[in-house]
């Protein structure tokens, strides 16, 4: 079998008749003592949106070549991929993309991955993240198929400001119904992510979380991060978590953080005169590299250790019917026990000292955030 330089660096190619690595031990933990437990899978790169923050148009042109069909991996590389994952500790995936309902037949994907059950013998919890344009028609299918929980992805109220960010001419009205039909067929818990752009959608946050309120939906502002496709990221552009919840108490109190989960990326508070939650997710202002526990995968099968990572490590060489799911194990092992990433908190130093990030990192509609 042909591996290439990037997989060679992952473990030595894989061999027929390896030895089982022991998969009996606690779940791999990194260099930096982190756990493996959540997995963000990508099953597609491309996206009916062009959010400037993520695909800009210039960029994501008639021109870009996207990954073709054959280069994706196919459900059934993924399945094994998973597999392999849940022996290494993973108990959450995330289904990302691109916009991941673009991918066909991903409902019976969702199936199959729903008859996993992760190493502490509970259910998979598997998770959906998209912008919501095509929910409405999927909600009941993707519930059906055995999705627990979804994200949306919803920048703005005010279609202007929406069709700016996304940069396509879809109303708001469509994604809030995509947002309903999740709820109304059971979907729980539905939650709302908005990247806020100083100067852009800050004068949305408080509409978002009037919106949300007493509904069940829990919002989360997520700070804008200078990665993959992010046009025109400079510090000025980056609205620190503190500066959103200033924005978000001026009209709607909140009570202390609750439901600390430790891989959790975002500080979560509860509406002091209503019903819901609201998040922050500092990614920027305040890194949270020390609980990192998320690997991802992009759609064409390479593995990245962080957002921030400059290339991959690829799985596809393991994913074949002549290789065993104990190799794959053993080769994704050993990556996550070389992972010493923690490039945010490096970030912050940088910029602290007035540097800029100069490494080009992964396109976000690649790994999926
Ligand atoms: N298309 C789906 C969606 O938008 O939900 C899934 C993929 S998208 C890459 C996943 C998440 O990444 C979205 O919530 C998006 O807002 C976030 N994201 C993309 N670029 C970002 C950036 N530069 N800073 C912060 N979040 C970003
Ligand atoms: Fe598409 Fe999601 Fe990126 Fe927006 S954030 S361009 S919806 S992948
Ligand atoms: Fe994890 Fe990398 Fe983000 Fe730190 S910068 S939280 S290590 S993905």
């Amino acid at each position: 079998m042909k591996v290439n330089a990037i997989a060679e660096a992952i473990t030595a190619a894989p061999a027929v008749n390896q030895r089982a690595p022991d998969m009996s031990a606690a779940p791999a933990l990194d260099g930096l003592d982190r756990p493996l437990r959540d997995l963000r899978l990508s099953v597609i790169d491309q996206c009916n949106f062009r959010c400037t923050y993520c695909m800009p148009r210039d960029v994501f042109d008639a021109n870009y070549r996207f990954l073709n069909a054959s280069e994706r991996l196919s459900f059934d590389e993924m399945m094994k991929l998973v597999r392999a994952f849940v022996a290494l500790g993973v108990e959450k995936i995330r289904i990302t993309g691109g916009e991941p309902l673009l991918r066909r037949g991903l409902e019976s994907f969702i199936e199959k991955l729903a008859g996993l059950t992760s190493l502490s013998g509970t259910p998979l919890d598997i998770a959906l993240t998209t912008n919501g344009a095509l929910l409405a028609a999927r909600a009941r299918g993707l519930r059906d198929a055995g999705l627990a929980r979804v994200t949306v992805s919803l920048d703005a109220l005010d279609d202007a400001i929406f069709r700016r960010m996304s940069d396509v001419d879809i109303p708001v009205a469509r994604i809030l119904d995509g947002i309903e039909q999740a709820q109304a067929v059971g979907l729980a818990p539905v939650k709302v992510n908005a990247v806020i752009e100083r100067g852009v959608n800050d004068n949305q946050i408080r509409p978002l979380v009037r919106h949300f309120m007493n509904t069940g939906i829990a919002v989360r502002f997520i700070e804008f991060m200078d990665v993959g496709g992010a046009a025109g990221w400079s510090n000025a552009t980056v609205l620190s978590a503190r500066d959103m919840r200033a924005i978000v108490e001026s009209e709607f109190p909140l009570l202390a953080p609750h439901d600390a989960v430790e891989s959790s990326t975002s500080v979560n508070y509860r509406l002091a005169n209503g019903q819901g939650t609201v998040g922050f997710i500092a990614s920027v202002s305040q890194p949270f590299c020390g609980k990192c526990s998320r690997a991802r995968v992009s759609a064409d099968g390479q593995l990245y250790t962080c957002l921030f990572a400059k290339q991959g490590a690829d799985l596809k060489p393991w994913l074949g019917d002549a290789v065993s799911t104990e190799q794959l194990i053993e080769a994704i092992q050993t990556r996550w026990h070389a992972r010493d990433d923690h490039y945010s908190e490096l970030n912050a130093d940088r910029r602290r000292s007035g540097q800029r990030k100069t490494w080009p990192t992964v396109r976000m509609s690649l790994v999926g955030g």
